[in-house]
């Protein structure tokens, strides 16, 4: 079957970043502490290679605070099915990370990092720690790590640093992929501030560019080259008329163990995969849930039923 290509985990809702956007991977916020282990968050994996899953992204919360991260990972990186396994992080604890364990395996790093400039960092994560993902990232870099910089265009905050940006990229070596900022019940008045179309600096990028070319590793997306950078955009979906067409094919499992898709906060898409696993149901089962939520998330795709 092959239904769903991507898998996105949430492994902890903790973070020690408090960014004023954050959509916390749709997470939200309940009582209880039950978190999956490493083992099961292997287990699902494996089963989701059944249905297609060939690509696996950890993230959090920060992912690099939970205790036990690099058993999570190599326990991922056993599972023969799986062709990138990438990790994204916020970078602080990165450096400490990858000398702790030097033999870690990951196939990238995606590093969140809005601004180099130290006041808008503090102002936007609530604390002063740009000098630590900036060492995260170049030790990732040293060890042959590919790293990609997520980075959110905010309008009031870093339009004027784009630049700067991709120079920096370019410098350390890796690459970039510019995000369109998604609205939440949270960020509200933020948004209207800092939202910007993704498609203005499409129209930046394409000029910018040295050279563009369409990759269907990037589902297809536009792929822009400058110096020794590539470049992607990330378009923000939020409602599921927008998603119809949409050629990425990505599941998410939030912190909290729900399986949801897209960043859509509607609980006619969220299915429960934690407390199903804690009753003891089988792999044939969990395949079985794993399927119906690529299902319904391709008949959206489709636009077909809903
Ligand atoms: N703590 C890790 C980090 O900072 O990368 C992983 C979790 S964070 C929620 C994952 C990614 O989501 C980050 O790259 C962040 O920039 C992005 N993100 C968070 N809130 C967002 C929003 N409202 N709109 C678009 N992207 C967002």
């Amino acid at each position: 079957m092959n239904l769903i290509g991507s898998l996105r985990i949430s492994v902890t809702p903790d973070c020690n970043l408090k960014c004023i956007y954050c959509h916390k991977e749709g997470y939200r916020e309940t009582v209880s502490r039950e978190r999956f282990t490493p083992d099961e968050i292997a287990r699902i994996a494996n089963i989701a290679t059944g249905i297609g899953v060939r690509k696996i992204k950890i993230t959090g919360g920060e992912p690099l605070l939970r205790k036990d991260i690099a058993e999570i990972l190599r326990k991922l990186s056993e599972l023969k099915k799986i062709s990138v396994l990438s990790i994204t992080t916020n970078g602080v604890f990165l450096k400490k990370f990858l000398e702790e364990n030097p033999d870690i395996y990951l196939d990238r790093i995606n590093v969140s990092l809005d601004t180099l400039r130290k006041e808008v960092y503090a102002s936007i994560g609530g604390q002063d720690t740009l000098e630590e993902v900036l060492e995260g990232i170049k030790k990732a870099v040293s060890i042959g790590i590919p790293v990609e910089i997520n980075t959110l265009v905010l309008k009031e905050k870093n339009l004027d640093e784009i630049d700067d940006i991709i120079v920096f990229a370019n410098d350390v070596g890796c690459n970039i992929q510019f995000i369109e900022l998604i609205e939440t019940r949270e960020n509200k008045e933020f948004y209207g501030d800092n939202y910007y179309p993704i498609s203005e600096l499409e129209k930046y990028l394409e000029k910018r560019a040295d050279s563009l070319e369409v990759r269907r590793s990037k589902y297809d997306r536009m792929v822009y080259h400058v110096g020794n950078s590539q470049i992607v955009t990330c378009k923000a979906v939020q409602d599921p008329d927008e998603c119809s067409g949409l050629r990425c094919k990505l599941l998410r499992i939030t912190a909290d163990g729900k399986l949801r898709f897209f960043m859509i906060d509607d609980d006619r898409y969220v299915f429960d995969l934690l407390g199903p696993i804690r009753r003891g149901i089988s792999d044939e089962e969990i395949m079985e849930i794993l399927s119906e939520a690529a299902k319904l998330s391709k008949q959206i795709r489709q636009r077909s039923t809903i």
